[in-house]
């Protein structure tokens, strides 16, 4: 069990008197903890979506025409990044297809790749 005796400000650190589940010496510290956190979640989310955004792009860009076969150097030229996708879709014949938003691809052979648009295209 912890001490209740050395319990400190989780913002500056400074000893706290009061109830045993206080956590901040001041409203001032609570709010500047928890923006703080905030701020970590929130730049995260935002590199995630913009990742997904240029996927999303590259795979239009590729694709035009909603179906089309790449090499992983076209990909990877462009900046795509592989662990992020928005879903992933496993068909009855056992390809699995990865999608960002509406754009769509699946490993074939020789490092290539086949890019759909939608999910009308998965079959
Ligand atoms: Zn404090």
């Amino acid at each position: 069990m912890k001490s209740q005796k050395n319990r400190k400000c989780l913002e500056c650190e400074e000893q706290l008197l009061g109830r045993k589940d206080q956590k901040f010496c001041a409203d001032y510290c609570r709010n500047t903890y928890n923006n703080r956190l905030n701020e970590d979640v929130n730049s995260t989310v935002r590199k995630i979506n913009s990742i997904l955004r240029k996927n999303r792009r590259i795979l239009a860009k590729l694709n035009p025409n909603g179906k089309k076969t790449v090499h992983l150097i076209q990909l990877a030229e462009l900046g795509f990044n592989f662990h992020y996708y928005t879903n992933s879709y496993s068909t009855k014949k056992g390809h699995q297809y990865f999608f960002c938003y509406d754009m769509g691809y699946r490993s074939v052979e020789n490092q290539e790749f086949l890019l759909v648009h939608k999910q009308e295209y998965v079959s």
